[in-house]
């Protein structure tokens, strides 16, 4: 937790502050009784108005000064903690930004949420108790201890034999309360899982009828954190009695040894007085450090989950230096690449070798899984190669900035994905300073401007979070009409026409050539009839390139590509 710490350093001059502010309310209640001792000793007993006035007065100062100090440091403390989760947030979220896909297949999106919201919260709150209590609770069982012993000695054994019993007491419930909140959130983790995967499920649980299924699941999650918190609850149901009865007995004891101590004469009421409340400032404290001897392991642990976020580097990072000059325009090479995913048995591309060039289509065909969209990815740097080398004009993918990069890619994933927001901002997301005619275009190319035109609101009509209020083939052209306005060198449309109707597709594919006369297209497709007018088609068969070559070159050389083709098309078609 102390890593995170060090992102207080804006707030230095507020944690001071909530210090000194704590110091000298602490000295103030230390003080108070003494004073009250003092009214009792020379004022009461020696029905000295003057002097009760007096030191009253002196009392009612000292009292509000510290309330004036408490109101200040809960102020301070709750902006400096705010401020630092505000920090955290920030950082975990641009450090989470900066992931490439290894990172997220490897850490998953629940926890990431749960680790940005639940376990920052967690921290703040533990930041205000510690700035609160660091300092007071020790200070006011020293101080209330030497200011005890000041009252007197002799009474002082009955604190000897307390504060040990309460020691007790505390070490023995919070040994077991700890490993019970570090559970909690461990559950706490595993609802939101299952929660995030049934929520964006929803529609795939309904249609399978698995509602009640999944319920339970929920539910049994849902009762096993609940256990937890009760079995939490019962131990601190048990706790405060307990400890108020030790509290209780303390002040019995004080009284009565006091009581006989003062008829001995060896001690006089005003010492009582403040004795007494000495005792409860001591127990009091001990009571903080317990508490803060609970929450500081349960935010020790998120700390060490939020650290795990924010160190963990991702793989792919800009070189030290980038070269983003170049000579020519849109090619884009594959030189013998290999590459694996994390932890996988075998390559999912093996020595892959081609050259796509600007005006001309490269189309990728081959069965599911044979690593079309894999090899894609590797355009814009989603993964890095194993060996070999992917050349986009020239230049090492790994030799430029990821931004140049990614600004040369007009990018179409095989899952259209959009975001919330009307028509028009979805397709500027491409390119953010597209004119609206610049934007028409693009749909009409897309073949998207008629179902636009028929939407209520046209271009303003809005799309719903996760895109569910556009159908498929909708959602395909939409994404496609997000990379045109983008005027990219290399398209990239991975599998981006399988959703739409034959005609379509042809028209789509007539209307895109006019548009990408100069610009190197990539397209990833199942159907033959989508690749058959490309300039060079690539088959990929399990990994490997299994021909290369135009539609009518390949029928000739390569057996995968006419098993493909002769289970799509009929005799005449292929001729
Ligand atoms: P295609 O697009 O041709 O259908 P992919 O390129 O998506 O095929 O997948 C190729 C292979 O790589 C498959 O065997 C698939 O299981 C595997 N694969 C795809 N994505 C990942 C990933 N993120 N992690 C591990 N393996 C993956
Ligand atoms: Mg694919």
């Amino acid at each position: 937790m102390l890593k995170l710490y060090r992102y207080l350093n804006p707030f230095t001059a507020m944690v001071v502050g909530v210090l000194v502010f704590v110091f000298l309310q602490t000295l103030g209640d230390l003080y108070l009784p003494a004073l009250m001792s003092d009214i009792i000793n020379d004022g009461v007993m020696q029905g000295d108005t003057d002097k009760i006035m007096q030191l009253g007065g002196l009392m009612l100062l000292v009292a509000g000064g510290g309330a004036i100090c408490a109101i200040f440091a809960s102020f301070l403390s709750s902006k400096t903690a705010v401020g630092l989760g505000t920090i955290l947030r920030s950082k975990v979220f641009s450090r989470v930004e900066s992931y490439s896909l290894n990172e997220f297949d490897k850490m998953g999106a629940a926890t990431l949420i749960t680790r940005t919201t639940n376990d920052i919260n967690q921290i703040q709150m533990v930041t205000v108790m510690i700035m609160r209590m660091m300092i007071s609770a020790p200070m006011m069982a020293i101080g209330g201890i030497i200011m005890a012993l000041r009252q007197d000695k002799t009474l002082t054994l009955v604190l000897a034999v307390a504060i040990p019993v309460l020691a007790c007491v505390i070490v023995l419930i919070s040994s077991r309360m700890i490993p019970l909140f570090r559970l909690v959130q461990v559950k706490i983790d595993k609802i939101n899982l299952v929660l995030r995967e049934k929520l964006t499920g929803i529609r795939v649980i309904r249609a399978f009828n698995t509602v009640a299924r999944e319920m339970r699941r929920f539910d049994e999650a849902n009762a096993d954190l609940t256990n937890n918190y009760i079995k939490v609850n019962r131990i601190m149901a048990f706790m405060m009695p307990a400890i108020m009865l030790v509290m209780n007995l303390t002040s019995l004891s004080v009284l009565w040894f006091g009581g006989i101590r003062i008829s001995n004469g060896s001690m006089d009421l005003g010492a009582l007085a403040a004795f007494t409340q000495y005792a409860m400032q001591i127990m009091f404290s001990m009571v903080m450090l317990a508490m803060m001897f609970i929450m500081v392991p349960r935010a020790q642990a998120a700390a060490v989950r939020i650290n795990i976020v924010l160190e963990t580097v991702p793989e792919i990072t800009d070189a030290e230096e980038t070269k983003d000059s170049f000579t020519a325009k849109g090619y884009v090479e594959f030189k013998d690449v290999t590459f694996s995913y994390h932890g996988a048995e075998k390559p999912a591309l093996r020595n892959i070798s081609f050259l796509a060039r600007p005006g001309e289509v490269t189309a990728i065909i081959g069965s599911t899984g044979s690593g079309k969209s894999t090899l894609i990815n590797l355009i814009p740097r989603f993964y890095d190669v194993d060996s070999g080398r992917i050349l986009i004009d020239g230049v090492d993918v790994r030799e430029m900035s990821q931004e140049i990069l990614r600004s040369k890619i007009g990018f179409v994933p095989q899952q259209a994905v959009l975001f919330s927001g009307s028509i028009t901002d979805n397709i500027k997301f491409g390119n953010a300073k597209a004119t609206d005619e610049e934007v028409k275009h693009a749909a009409e190319v897309a073949q998207a401007a008629e179902f636009i035109s028929n939407m209520d609101g046209g271009f303003n009509h809005v799309i719903a979070q996760g895109g569910t209020n556009v159908s498929g083939g909708q959602k395909q052209r939409l994404a496609i009409a997000r990379a045109l306005v983008r005027k990219p060198e290399v398209y990239i449309l991975d599998d981006s026409f399988s959703a739409l109707d034959f005609k379509t597709d042809a028209r789509l594919r007539a209307a895109l050539k006019k548009e990408t006369t100069e610009a190197t297209v990539i397209i990833v497709a199942q159907r033959v009839g989508t690749v058959m007018d490309a300039d060079r088609i690539i088959v990929l068969d399990e990994g490997r390139i299994a021909g290369m070559g135009t539609h009518s070159e390949l029928l000739g050389t390569c057996g995968v590509y006419r098993e493909i083709v002769s289970s799509q098309l009929s005799e005449e078609e292929i001729a």
